[in-house]
């Protein structure tokens, strides 16, 4: 079903303002054509990335060498460290392609997000301590195992490691790129005398890719649409030439490779993707200039921050917000992702939520105003969606999928009002298909941090048992 048109709502609407609509909608419109020469593009991106000298994409090989059967079966620890929360799950899979979670979430100071590695670390042992003794008052026999989703892009030599290569989303705490996260956590599991050990890292596009898997025999890739946007898909170890000499003897050349691409990073040389003024400046007062390009265009992290400076432009020349009292909405990032989403999801016959979010920013909005600022958050989710499902389209490209089930998490994909119809758009413009079904379909995809998680973590403890690397 496509979403609604906002024609025929903009009558009262003044020249002036409908010009500037018409302007911005310009800028963002992402043709067909654009779409496929994005995706061609990207498909030599994700080659490059697996190479040996490297590329823009990371197309980091996840150490998970099993696909999981559905028959996986046990009590398993997860946590995900989000940008928001901290979760922490205990998950028992049945070992029927079923599974059952017990979770609770301990908030993240938002100070921790710019603070230092030992708070951090000694926070999420806490929660950890506490989650424990609730949920196993008497005690344990033997250490929980436990999988530790990261969704930040880090190295791994293998599983049960990983090397911050950067944050992203905004995190920035000091002393923790260039290290092995597990045992920076580990060592304060040890010291607090939690029961844990830290058996797996995950990100979490592996995680979701995994558990929907579990269920789901069709799933292909795994995808976050959130605060932050990245895939994950199965290679074969043979085709990653940036393996060559660093596998372990016991692993064959067949052996399937779960590859987080982080392709956030997408175009960092700027060649192909559509930026506007907009972009470039979000891109220059982030904390990291020059990196995550693709990622800062379409995740919810940056979503709320591009309308902020539209509209900013707009006052500055004097089309809208004459006489308001515009210091609330110049303080950078004072509008998430939850801005737009609920603009959107305000009709225009009658925009009282508009009014009220923008009265609560300190500005005065008329009628016309508020039909403006809902039109330019359907023209950049709309931009969001069609650009997100290139990484999509292009992972398919490259592994040839003629059919896939791409299994979706992320607050944008599951909150965003009519992202998912945009996004089956975006993927028909590019392929082009003439079927009746899309054979290509992104689906609501399973729990990746907990149950994926946790599957990833049976996976490895069979493997160990198996005297297996
Ligand atoms: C991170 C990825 C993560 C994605 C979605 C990106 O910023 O680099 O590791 O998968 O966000 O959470
Ligand atoms: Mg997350």
């Amino acid at each position: 079903k496509a979403p609604p048109s906002r024609k025929g709502s903009m009558a009262d609407v003044p020249r002036s303002l409908l010009d500037q609509i018409k302007q911005i909608e310009t800028l963002f419109t992402v043709k067909p054509e654009k779409l496929i020469s994005i995706s061609d593009h990207f498909v030599k991106e994700l080659d490059k990335g697996l190479s040996k000298q490297g590329g823009n994409i990371p197309m980091i090989p996840g150490w998970v060498l099993d696909y999981p059967t559905g028959e996986e079966k046990g009590d398993y620890l997860a946590i995900d460290l989000g940008g928001t929360n901290l979760r922490v799950v205990l998950v028992k899979l049945g070992g029927d392609r079923t599974f059952d979670t017990t979770q609770s979430k301990y908030s993240l100071p938002s100070s921790m997000r710019t603070g230092t590695a030992d708070e951090l670390f000694s926070f999420i042992a806490d929660c950890l301590d506490k989650f424990v003794k609730e949920e196993f008052p008497e005690g344990v026999s033997s250490p929980l195992p436990l999988g530790f989703t990261f969704s930040y892009p880090a190295s791994q030599d293998a599983i049960n490691m990983g090397v911050l290569q950067r944050w992203t989303k905004g995190f920035d705490i000091d002393g923790v790129e260039g290290h092995d996260v597990v045992p920076m956590l580990q060592k304060f599991i040890s010291q607090k005398n939690v029961p844990i050990n830290v058996v797996a890292l995950i990100n979490d596009t592996t995680g979701t890719l995994i558990a929907s898997m579990y269920t789901d025999s069709e799933a292909k890739l795994g995808l976050i649409f959130g605060t932050g946007v990245n895939g994950a898909y199965y290679d074969v170890v043979k085709d990653i030439p940036k393996l060559e000499g660093k596998l372990p003897a016991d692993v064959s050349p067949d052996s399937p490779m779960a590859v987080n691409c982080e392709y956030g990073a997408f175009d960092n040389e700027h060649l192909v993707l559509p930026r506007t003024k907009y972009d470039i400046q979000i891109d220059q007062e982030s904390p990291r200039p020059g990196q995550q390009s693709y990622e800062k265009m379409i995740a919810g992290y940056y979503l709320g921050e591009l309308l902020r400076l539209i509209l900013l432009d707009l006052a500055k020349d004097g089309f809208i917000f004459e006489n308001q009292n515009l210091s609330k909405l110049q303080k950078p990032y004072v509008m998430d992702t939850s801005y737009p989403a609920r603009i959107e999801e305000d009709p225009y016959e009658n925009l009282s939520d508009v009014e009220s979010l923008f009265l609560q920013l300190g500005i005065v909005t008329t009628e016309p105003e508020r039909k403006l600022i809902r039109a330019i958050c359907e023209i950049i989710g709309t931009r969001a969606a069609r650009l997100s499902i290139c990484g999509i389209a292009a992972i398919c490209k490259k592994r040839g999928y003629k059919t896939a089930h791409c299994a979706a998490d992320g607050s944008v994909y599951t909150k965003y009002p009519n992202f998912k119809q945009r996004a089956a758009q975006g993927l028909r413009d590019i392929f082009q298909w003439n079927t009746k079904e899309d054979p290509i379909v992104i689906v609501p995809a399973e729990d990746g941090s907990g149950a994926g998680a946790a599957i990833i973590a049976a996976l490895t403890e069979k493997r160990l048992a198996a005297g297996l690397s």
